[in-house]
Formats: structure tokens, sequence, C-alpha cells
């Protein structure tokens, strides 16, 4: 990511880290302003749209204050907040839900913290282990560079006996934690589509071949990693193009990692906030945002969302497990919703 306009809240400066982002951005002389108080400046724009893409090249240098862990299932047990908000510009993104108008870029410097805020779930299960999930508010890598919080938490984790990470991302900027001994604890996944979904409705992100190549460099630097095909949406002819997608990955994954190799299927929802927001933003979509397709569901955080009945999920189903048993059968299905 490279931010337009960067903000850094008071607090933030009473943090050695926030200084060593401060020097890296300070270094590509992008424009930083220190905030008198933890309140952002108002948008120039009024526009909504202009409004939105502002705020996701707007990057936030911030203190996350102490809250209980959200859960993360099923995915992970909690989930780690180490950045909220995200500069890709998908159009089915599940950020709109709670971000609103203005999704900010924010990333905390007080992650020495945040790790003892962990530590405390870790002991609490112990001796089970506990996952942490890296990416339920943000995809991560893209402020990476700036931040180096995933490589920070990978090495913690790699010396945590019961502690596990695991993050997802769309990016393929991921050379930096290629040397990183993280003993197994961490798992890396690829947020994958159809040409078709990243073509018309993942702008701003990296195309398939970037994500699989970088995805390569993962599973060769022997981390646990995964595939996360998602949202699957059943536009016309899905079926052909989801299976030539478990095709193309399976021609792509060197062979002698597939045993590390996880899939997570998850099927397109939206929630009627998001739905009003998509429209706002991209009043040109063709993403299927009908209701009346879709049947009402309520989830983990209390609040609804549409999702596809259970006619559509059985076919979804049945077309990309076999797919997967048939040309990965080493691999690993997490889960499918
Ligand atoms: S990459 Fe992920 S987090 Fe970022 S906009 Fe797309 S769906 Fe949202």
């Amino acid at each position: 990511m490279l931010p337009k306009q960067v903000f850094v809240m008071p607090e933030a400066l009473n943090y050695p880290n926030c200084h060593e982002i401060l020097a890296r951005l300070e270094e590509k002389q992008l424009s930083i302003e220190l905030l008198k108080s933890n309140r952002m400046p108002k948008s120039i724009s009024k526009d909504p749209q202009q409004m939105f893409l502002g705020a996701k090249r707007t990057l936030v240098l911030a203190v996350r204050k102490k809250s209980a862990f959200q859960s993360c299932r099923p995915s992970s047990d909690y989930q780690l907040p180490l950045v909220s908000g995200c500069p890709g510009l998908c159009h089915y993104c599940y950020l709109n839900t709670n971000f609103g108008p203005n999704p900010y870029v924010r990333v905390y410097v007080n992650i020495a913290e945040i790790f003892e805020w962990a530590e405390e779930y870790i002991i609490q299960r112990q001796p089970l282990t506990t996952m942490f999930e890296g990416s339920a508010t943000s995809d991560p890598v893209p402020v990476e560079g700036w931040t180096q919080s995933l490589a920070k938490t990978i090495e913690y984790f790699a010396n945590h006996p019961y502690g596990r990470f695991r993050f997802v991302t769309k990016f393929d900027t991921v050379d930096s934690l290629l040397k990183i001994n993280h003993k197994n604890h961490t798992q890396v996944r690829f947020t994958l589509n159809t040409e078709r979904v990243i073509k018309y409705w993942d702008t701003g992100t990296p195309g398939l071949d970037r994500r699989l190549a970088a995805a390569e460099k993962i599973a060769l630097a022997g981390y646990p990693y995964g595939f996360l095909i998602g949202p699957i949406i059943t536009y016309d002819n899905w079926q052909r193009d989801y299976r030539e997608l478990i095709q193309i990955i399976a021609a792509k994954v060197p062979p002698t990692t597939v045993k590390q190799l996880s899939f997570e299927l998850i099927t397109h929802r939206f929630t009627p906030r998001a739905k009003k927001q998509i429209l706002q933003v991209y009043p040109e979509t063709d993403l299927d945002l009908d209701e009346t397709q879709r049947v009402w569901k309520y989830g983990q955080f209390g609040y609804g969302k549409w999702v596809y009945p259970p006619a559509t999920y059985a076919t979804i189903q049945e077309v990309l497990v076999p797919e997967i048993h048939r040309y990965l059968p080493q691999a690993t299905i997490m889960y499918l919703v």
C-alpha cells in the first residue's frame, strides 16, 4: 500500500514501534500528519464514493485499546487485532458491514501489548493450543512493508508452545516472510477465486497468477498453507469455472507440499448495510445482491445476512469437494460455509 496520507494518533507516539514505522514512511517522503486528538479530520469531500476511496488510501497509526478478543469461528479461536481495514477494492468485501463510509487502514503500533493480551487467552486454554486469526478485520499483507507486524507475530508464535497464528491474504508481497524461522506455528492462506470473480469484483488486488506464485513461495518456505476459495458466487457457468480453478491450483502447487495444504470454502453472503454501501461506492456493479434469491441467517456476531439457500449450498458442495479430493487428495478441506 502506498498511502496518499498518513495520520498518527497522539498516543501512538509513546511506542518505539510507531517511530520505526514513521521512519520507513518518512524515507518515502509521504504526507504525514501528527494529530492533536484521536479524532480523524473530516474528509474534504462529501461525496460518499470519494470519501470511501480516500479512506482506503489513508493509513492511520493508532494504539489498540484493551478489550476482549472477538471469537473467530470457524477459522480460529480468536481474532488477533494487528490491523483493521485494507486498501483493496473488492465489491463484496465483508468489511463493508463493519467500517461504514470511512474505511481507513489502521495499524496498531502497541504490538507487544497485543501479544501480552493474547498470552492471557493462551494461558486460560492450556494445555489446548489456541489459534489466532490475523486477518479477521483486514488484509495485513499490503501494510507489512511499513509495519513488519506479521513478521513479529510469526516470530512470537514460533516460540510459543501453545499459541498458533494464521492469516489470509489476496496480496503477493510475502518475500519478507520467507526467511523467518516459523517452526510451523503460522499458517498462511491465500484467497482465490475464478478469473470472472477476480476481474469484475476483486478490484485493487493482484490477479490469480500472482497469488498462486506467492503461495508457491510460502509453501516452499515450509509454512503450513492454504487456499480460501471465496466468496463462491453462483453466476452463469460458475460450476465450470470453479472446477477449472481447482485444476489450476493443482497444477501450480509444489507436489511435496500438498500435505501442508488446506482449503476453506466460503459462499457469498451480504448484509443490508453492506448492500447499501456497495451500491453507493460501486453503482455500476453487477454483483448479485438480490435478496429474493437468498435466505436470511443470523451469524455469530448477532447480526443477520443474506446467504444462499440450502439447495445452492448442496450444489456448491457437490461441485467443489469432489474436485478437490480428485486433484489434491492429500489436502484437507476445513469447512464450507
Ligand atoms: S482484499 Fe479482502 S479485506 Fe481487502 S478489500 Fe478485498 S475482501 Fe476486503
